[in-house]
């Protein structure tokens, strides 16, 4: 049964108990990463290490090049040197530029040793990039459905394996459309009550825990992981965002860094994702 690990549930700036947006669905055939913050310092734990070790191929898929999504791209071949690697973001049908320029300049001399797009010989099984297009993709195998999002600069949301996984965006009814009938949603909720209604600038950029509930509850999903939440609210505001948000949609969990729930798809080793039900829920 695939697993879904939480390894940061944080936006902008890691806090004491949040890295930045990293999560992991773990399957036979791959582990696929949604997102490449500091939360993939979680591998170090030793149940990660030990998944590291029965895998040959990995995927990272992120949803928008800002920093707190990507920051963990340095750290890739420290965990994933025995792996094939395919590290997939949005190109230029959705930011305008593609993949592989954009991790170039990310990576150019003096900030890393080398760039990105020269890492083939880091990993064993190779390293490749590719892009994200709005619409149906491909990447080593994997379908990823894409659609473009409104934010600060573009992101992508994005559903493979039967999760779906919305950051960096707005409340929005294509959210719902892509996650119709997922086993999973991952929804940004950097707002709570109290800001959403404020307004501000941050209102067009991301959405609020309640606006993610309205959106598991619309896509009819199994269960609903809260993300990217906000460094500057405490765990009382974090518990009270969580409760607004479950009082529309039950199956809420707070994203917690290392929590995981497992689900069960229809035909595990299928690539295209299947329908799917929740499982046994485990310690989100
Ligand atoms: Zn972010
Ligand atoms: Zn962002």
């Amino acid at each position: 049964m695939p697993r879904f690990h939480v390894l940061g549930s944080g936006g902008w700036v890691p806090t004491l108990a949040r890295q930045t947006c990293c999560h992991l669905v773990e399957t036979r055939r791959s582990l696929i990463f949604l997102d490449c913050g500091t939360g993939i310092s979680r591998l170090h734990d030793p149940m990660f290490r030990a998944i590291l070790q029965r895998h040959r191929r990995a995927i990272v898929l992120l949803s928008h090049w800002h920093h707190d999504h990507i920051e963990g791209l340095q750290a890739l071949p420290l965990f994933l040197s025995h792996m094939s690697v395919t590290v997939a973001g949005p190109g230029r049908d959705i930011c305008g530029e593609s993949a592989a320029a954009v991790l170039t300049r990310f990576g150019s001399a003096p900030l890393l040793s080398e760039p990105l797009p020269h890492w083939g010989e880091r990993f064993a099984g190779g390293f490749s990039i590719v892009d994200l297009k709005p619409g149906k993709n491909s990447v080593d195998g994997e379908r990823v459905d894409v659609i473009a999002q409104p934010h600060t600069h573009p992101s992508a949301g994005m559903r493979v394996r039967d999760v779906t996984y919305i950051t960096d965006t707005v409340e929005r009814p294509e959210s719902v459309a892509l996650a119709a009938g997922s086993a999973l949603l991952v929804h940004d909720a950097w707002l709570d009550r109290e800001d959403a209604v404020a307004g501000g600038p941050e209102t067009l950029a991301h959405c609020s825990a309640e606006g993610a509930a309205r959106v598991a509850a619309s896509a009819k999903v199994s269960a609903l992981v809260l993300t990217h939440l906000n460094p500057r609210y405490d765990s009382v505001r974090l518990e009270r965002m969580f409760l607004e948000a479950a009082a529309t949609f039950p199956a809420t969990h707070l994203g917690t860094d290392m929590s995981s729930l497992q689900f069960g798809a229809q035909e595990e080793e299928t690539i295209a994702p299947g329908a799917a039900t929740v499982g046994s829920v485990g310690d989100l």
